[in-house]
């Protein structure tokens, strides 16, 4: 009878086993302050040949910086400065394939991404694009990637939004805004030097770490929650809480806020995230709203949903005087407070993950419209 029951089990496991997610991780990772400077040597036995130039694509904030100098330029390597101001496009991902394709006569030895998820998803679209035909929006989705990627490296200069170790690129396309997820898109490499981060003014470095801080209580409080996500989850909200509760010099956030990030990345990774994203993605639809302040702006009325989190952001958000603006939804019309809260209930991962799987009995347009007018 034991030997029976015994073999059932492992026959149920098996089944289950094949639903199992089976996701890249990063596979080279270096930490330090001042690690930048390793970038060259890192990068010389990637170097294919002297006509396959390694391509810098790099927040336009550094302009004129002591970062530019550092950079390890060689033969005919290109820096391309880009502005964060918005978040990326699939035809600006396109526009910079063109570009590459036309100025080169070989594929680049490697894409190099340094900034904020901004940047850092432009890298992973650039690099996925080199290398497949037609436009980025044709492979935002899940999966629809068939040819490896160019080797292309992530070096954050802010923290939170664990864009270094995600499987996606999130880009705003004609007509939807969706990552493009496939394990071609992970970072051969990532570099991590707490010491870049050092000159983001304070209202960003909330508002990216606050997406940090999001995910964990959206992944820890989620029904895909399991020991994996939430073992990393747990790590990176105790970091998080050290950084914006704490007491900790300028120097040794920074070096905890990185790591934070990269855990909260890691924690998503095998869960999902929740309610705070889901209407963050209709705000950034319809208007533009950036994702970390989106977050903030739609997180702090969820109290209903994670009162704990919710509670736990006021304080931080207190202890630092960070006054969110308001007023973002008081001119919209009925149609586009429908087009939010359609992209919002697109997003049905999410709202599977925060409320379960009957999650349609348990939220709808009225309520989502109730939150948005908070706004
Ligand atoms: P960001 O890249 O948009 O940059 C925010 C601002 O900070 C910009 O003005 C930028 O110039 C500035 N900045 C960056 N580093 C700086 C530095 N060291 N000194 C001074 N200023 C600096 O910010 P973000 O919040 O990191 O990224 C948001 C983007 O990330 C969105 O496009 C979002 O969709 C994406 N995202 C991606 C993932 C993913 O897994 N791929 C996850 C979350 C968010
Ligand atoms: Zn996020």
């Amino acid at each position: 009878m034991e030997i029976k029951k015994d073999i059932q089990s492992q026959q149920i496991s098996k089944i289950q086993a094949v639903g199992y997610r089976n996701f890249p991780m990063v596979p080279k990772v270096v930490y330090g302050k001042g690690s930048f400077d390793q970038l060259g040597e890192i990068l010389m036995p990637r170097r294919k040949n002297a006509d396959a130039a390694c391509i810098f694509l790099v927040d336009d904030v550094f302009e004129g910086t002591q970062l530019m100098a550092r950079l390890p330029l060689i033969f005919n390597d290109q820096v391309i400065l880009i502005s964060a101001d918005e978040e990326p496009k699939t035809d600006q991902v396109d526009a910079l394939v063109a570009k590459i394709k036309k100025e080169y006569s070989e594929l680049p030895s490697g894409i190099i991404g340094i900034g904020g998820g901004t940047l850092l998803d432009l890298a992973k679209a650039v690099a996925i694009m080199l290398q497949n035909e037609g436009s980025a929006s044709k492979y935002q989705g899940w999966d629809l990637v068939r040819k490896p990627s160019i080797y292309h490296v992530g070096i954050p200069t802010i923290s939170g939004t664990g864009a270094e170790v995600s499987r996606t690129t999130v880009l705003l396309g004609p007509d939807k805004k969706l990552g493009i997820n496939s394990d071609y898109t992970v970072f051969d490499q990532v570099l991590l030097d707490p010491d870049l981060t050092e000159g983001v003014d304070k209202e960003q470095w909330f508002y990216t770490g606050m997406d940090c801080f999001i995910h964990c209580i959206e992944s820890l409080n989620g029904t895909y929650l399991n020991a994996f996500s939430q073992s990393y989850g747990e790590k990176a909200l105790e970091l998080c809480k050290e950084v914006y509760l704490g007491s900790l010099c300028d120097s040794e956030a920074r070096e905890k806020l990185m790591m934070a990030s990269w855990h909260g990345g890691m924690s998503i990774a095998y869960s999902q995230v929740g309610v705070a994203h889901a209407m963050s993605y209709g705000l950034s639809y319809l208007l533009g709203v950036k994702h970390g302040i989106g977050n903030c702006l739609v997180f702090q009325h969820l109290e209903e949903f994670y009162p704990e989190g919710v509670a736990m952001f006021h304080q931080m958000r207190k202890k630092h005087g960070i006054q969110l603006p308001t007023g973002i939804c008081a001119q919209l019309s009925d149609d586009e407070y429908d087009v939010m809260i359609k992209v919002s209930l697109g997003m049905e991962p999410l709202w599977e993950n925060a409320l379960g799987k009957d999650w349609r009995t348990k939220i709808g347009p009225d309520q989502l419209k109730a939150i948005y007018s908070k706004i």
